[in-house]
């Protein structure tokens, strides 16, 4: 991105302190992102607080909503949410602003304007955009994202009829406040019964119902993200309920938004399906919440158009990105290699547990897991800010 006064762009950051901002940092920090660009960093809450060291010859944050402000940036890079994509960028456009938004939440990213952007996967659909002036390059679903860095390879080649994803999602999914209130659950839970688990002696069916007692009584601030304890339990349903008002039978009945999100944006990100005049994939399964810290878990079930022999699908998934591994279906190399605790910080993407299921040859298994902080939400927004650089 050449700038005609020949300065560097100015590159505003919003919500860089939040779950997915503060790893956004990091890792613009590790790459030497701040190198090239003038950043100024913005607040929703702290308008003049301090900036973060990496501000250059700015120091103090400014107001994130104000217009004027945020008007004087070649591109906004926004990891607050949802609500404020919905209060802000709409006035910033009808104030004329014509930069790059560059944005984490999940508003806009169905928007026949708007790209979902996963690079590694969907590089060709984003060049296509830049080339007619798109504007608008949003980070896909957290899952989704994780999902196709793992098996995108699939998809590539044309082999899968459809898919199945039953999800285990970490705690941080929902933000810096949830995975807070887990840690609280679980440290009240422990206190609960940390006397009886000191003594060896002590009755297991004793320390289980003062558990469920105490896990039945947490309320108000215990469970005031999540609604119900998370803490050694889980919660099979994740964002809002898409069929609000409908009857069983009709389309969308019984479906999350973080359902619905899988097949919409496994295709969009694909570039096929709705908008794009091409048959879609059907995608589609549970998601559900449980008490990881971080990283989305997600087992998958594909139907495939054909008979494909497991090593030529291990090679498939193995060749397609820097980022994948497989991860030889053995116990140990699972337990070694395939949990959230293995994975997360890493901008790797295992794929295990890859097996042809009984109901036939054509039915594959696997099961993948992505640190959704990273490829699930801030490395597709630092990639994309590279990209428009290098323009
Ligand atoms: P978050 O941790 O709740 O942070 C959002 C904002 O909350 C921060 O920028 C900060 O804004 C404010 N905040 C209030 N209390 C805070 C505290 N104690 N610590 C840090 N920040 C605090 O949300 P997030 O998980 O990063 O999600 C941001 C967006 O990314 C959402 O649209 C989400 O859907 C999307 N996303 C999230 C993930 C994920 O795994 N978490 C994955 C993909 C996409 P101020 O500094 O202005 O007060």
């Amino acid at each position: 991105m050449k700038l005609s006064n020949g300065q560097q762009p100015v590159v505003a950051l919003v919500g860089w302190r939040g779950m997915v901002g503060s790893v956004l940092m990091d890792r613009m920090q590790a790459e030497g992102d701040f190198g090239l660009i003038e950043p100024l960093f913005f607040s929703t809450s702290n308008a003049g607080g301090k900036a973060p060291p990496q501000a250059k010859n700015e120091s103090t944050l400014r107001d994130a909503f104000d217009i004027g402000q945020l008007g004087k940036c070649d591109i906004v890079i926004t990891a607050q949410g949802g609500d404020y994509t919905s209060e802000v960028f709409p006035k910033l456009r009808a104030a004329g602003w014509g930069g790059h938004w560059i944005d984490a939440a999940s508003t806009l990213r169905m928007q026949d304007d708007a790209v979902i952007v996963l690079d590694p996967v969907n590089l060709s659909v984003i060049r296509k955009a830049l080339a007619r002036g798109g504007k608008n390059w949003i980070g896909g679903n957290c899952t989704v994202s994780c999902m196709l860095m793992g098996v995108g390879a699939l998809y590539k080649a044309g082999l899968v009829e459809w898919m199945t994803s039953m999800t285990y999602q970490a705690a941080s999914g929902g933000g810096a406040q949830h995975m807070r209130e887990l840690l609280m659950q679980f440290g009240t839970l422990h206190s609960e019964v940390k006397a009886l688990l000191e003594d060896p002696k002590s009755a297991i069916l004793e320390i289980d119902s003062r558990l469920l007692a105490r896990q039945q009584a947490l309320a108000g601030d215990d469970v005031a993200n999540f609604g119900v304890p998370l803490a050694g339990s889980l919660i099979p349903w994740i964002d809002k309920d898409l069929g609000e008002g409908k009857q069983s039978g009709d389309p969308g009945w019984g479906v999350s938004r973080e359902e619905w999100k899988a097949g919409a944006e496994t295709n969009k990100i694909l570039g096929q399906g709705e908008g794009f005049g091409t048959p879609a994939t059907p995608v589609d399964g549970f998601c559900v919440r449980v008490g990881a810290m971080r990283c989305h878990s997600q087992a998958l079930t594909f139907k495939l158009r054909k008979n494909v022999p497991l090593a030529e699908i291990e090679q498939l998934i193995a060749n397609d990105n820097e980022w994948v591994r497989v991860v030889p279906n053995t116990r140990e190399a699972t337990l070694r290699d395939l949990t959230p605790v293995a994975v997360t910080g890493k901008l790797t993407i295992p794929v295990g547990r890859i097996r042809k299921l009984a109901m036939g040859p054509e039915y594959l298994g696997a099961f993948t897991i992505g640190d959704q902080l990273l490829w699930g939400a801030a490395e597709p927004l630092r990639r994309m800010l590279r990209i428009l650089l290098e323009q």
